[in-house]
């Protein structure tokens, strides 16, 4: 029989014999009746109160005795029954009359869509408005070093999306347990390493993901299909409420199928959408501030007298706080551990602050976002409703880029200035970001959002014991942390308004993060194959 046994606790640095051991102690056989184990799960217990930091880990093992023994009968063994079947693979006899399916952008969920299509022949066409990930870091390197910003090949656009200069979490808060396992097995045969597999809070690091972009999109092409980068989707050819032709760098080109992942920075894409009738709906999002501290101090708050050992690597947090007397909600959001500060931009004129590490998250700095929610009442009417939120983060960004003095400087501030309303006299000299700039932020934020970050971050801060006010700076605006609009689809992950477009990622809002965006994607290929399987198919343009 097969059993997955929770809780087992081994060092930091087991082996096979530790799970083993652990295992047979807790069912209570010879090693001889056990399989070899297989380690599904696995996350840090590095609580004070324990003599080392742990290992906690899932395992599955078969069993080969007729009956589970009777001590072994507790919540934490379970007997599993027969194995999932394999989901099959995708294949479509793409139909010869019908145009290939097109993928708009190579962010995670673009990626994803493409190779699901590739691979089950469909030898889809994936586009890109960014060059290659080997031709944007350089473009991102000017950027960050001389304020030189490409509008088209940035740190949000190009291949790998707005997720290759980034932490590289690949955490998933869905439950869809299939599709992130294939997605986390695709990305270790791409070169992450197999932790990736098995961890709780697996992470890649930017470095890393410059290499597995390129092998996923070498793959694509191995399968049938095509990438062209410096390939803008500039209009749509909608009739009657169907997709006829995608135009791309002015050339129209004939389409039926279009999985539309253009990332949630795409705000041309978003107002194009809006002018041809796609039906598009507000969101909800969230603004706020980055906020960075040192490292070691996050190491002592988190792992206490366990901080510096290198088989725990670099302390995360998350933080959340309620809303209270006229303070909104706070949460913190996109941690990066032992990681950078870095400025964010897509359109000329406007900036955006986010976080990005490196494999070993080794830096002397950790940061995160902190967020207030925001609502349609917080920002001026549109006359296209769903654009309102769109404009909002654009004049956040506008204020950042002006009050920094141009050049794609960062504001900054000591946090103990922000509370006390004040422009910081000198920034320190040790941080992440090395193009920070010292800016009074309520000429950069809402009032809002300020009253709510005066209130709740030394709170929020307290929990991490040791953590000091003055230690702390802050960057601004952080504006881009979700969607600010659905491009709304129906049960087939079709447009509501236009056949054949398939809206994905996190530009479409239905998805947030770099795994939730690329499993967004592979069900856009699945609705597109089942569409073509199913006969609906519309046939070739006009
Ligand atoms: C700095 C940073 C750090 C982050 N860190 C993490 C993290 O650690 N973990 C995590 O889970 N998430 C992280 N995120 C969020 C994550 O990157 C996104 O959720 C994810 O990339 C969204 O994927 P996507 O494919 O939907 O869109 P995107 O990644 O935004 O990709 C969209 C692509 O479409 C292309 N495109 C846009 N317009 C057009 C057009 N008109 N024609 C052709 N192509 C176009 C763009 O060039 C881009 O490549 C981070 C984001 C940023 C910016």
């Amino acid at each position: 029989m097969r059993l997955r046994i929770q809780q087992i606790n081994v060092p930091l640095a087991y082996t096979d014999a530790d799970v083993l051991f652990h295992a047979r102690r807790m069912i209570g056989c010879d090693a001889a009746a056990l399989s070899e184990p297989v380690v599904v799960r696995r996350s840090v217990d590095a609580r004070a109160r324990k003599a080392e930091p742990l290992h906690v880990l899932t395992v599955e093992i078969t069993l080969s005795l007729p009956a589970l023994p009777r001590n072994a009968h507790r919540p934490s063994i379970e007997i599993l029954g027969a194995p999932e079947p394999e989901i099959p693979p995708l294949r479509i006899e793409w139909p010869a009359a019908t145009p290939r399916p097109v993928v708009v952008g190579a962010g995670p969920a673009g990626l994803m869509a493409a190779y699901r299509l590739a691979m089950a022949g469909a030898r889809p066409l994936l586009i890109d408005r960014g060059e290659p990930a080997s031709a944007r870091t350089s473009k991102v390197a000017q950027f960050w070093n001389r304020g030189l910003l490409d509008p088209e090949s940035n740190v949000l656009y190009g291949e790998g999306g707005a997720g290759l200069f980034s932490d590289g979490k690949l955490t998933a808060r869905s439950k869809d347990r299939g599709p992130i396992r294939d997605f986390m097995e695709l990305l270790h045969s791409c070169g992450a390493e197999a932790s990736v597999r098995i961890d709780a809070e697996p992470h890649v690091g930017s470095d890393r993901l410059l290499e597995i972009v390129a092998r996923l999109r070498e793959r694509i092409v191995a399968a049938g299909g095509e990438v062209r980068f410096q390939a803008r989707l500039d209009d749509l050819h909608i009739e009657n409420g169907q997709l006829r032709g995608l135009v791309v760098n002015g050339v129209e080109m004939a389409c039926a199928h279009c999985v539309l992942a253009a990332g949630h920075s795409a705000r041309d894409v978003h107002a194009l959408l809006a002018r041809r009738g796609v039906t598009l709906q507000p969101k909800p999002f969230a603004v706020g501030v980055r906020l960075e501290i040192p490292q070691a101090a996050i190491d002592r708050a988190q792992h206490g007298r366990f901080a510096g050992n290198p088989l725990l690597g670099a302390a995360s947090f998350r933080l959340t706080r309620r809303e209270e007397n006229g303070a909104r909600s706070c949460y913190s959001f996109c941690m990066c551990p032992g990681g950078t500060v870095i400025c964010c931009a897509s359109e000329p004129g406007r900036l955006t602050t986010n976080g990005m590490s490196y494999s070993k998250r080794a830096l002397a700095k950790g940061n995160a976002a902190f967020l207030v929610p925001v609502g349609p009442a917080d920002y001026p009417e549109h006359p296209l409703p769903a654009l309102a939120g769109v404009e909002f983060q654009r004049a956040l960004e506008r204020a950042a880029f002006a009050a920094a003095g141009g050049e794609y400087r960062v504001p900054a501030v000591r946090l103990l200035d922000f509370l006390a309303r004040t422009i910081s006299p000198a920034l320190p000299n040790d941080l992440s970001c090395p193009r920070a700039a010292p800016v009074e932020f309520r000429s950069i934020l809402p009032e809002f959002a300020t009253f709510t970050l005066e209130r709740s971050l030394p709170p929020m801060l307290k929990e991490l014991n040791g953590v000091k006010l003055e230690d702390a700076v802050l960057y601004a605006p952080e504006t881009r942390s979700s969607s600010p609009l659905w491009v709304v689809r129906n049960d087939e992950g079709e447009s509501t308004s236009t056949r054949g477009l398939y809206p994905a990622g996190e530009g479409a809002g239905y998805a947030g993060g770099i795994v939730s965006s690329a499993i967004d994607g592979m069900r856009a290929a699945a609705h597109v194959a089942r569409q073509i399987a199913g006969g609906k198919d519309s046939g070739p343009a006009a």
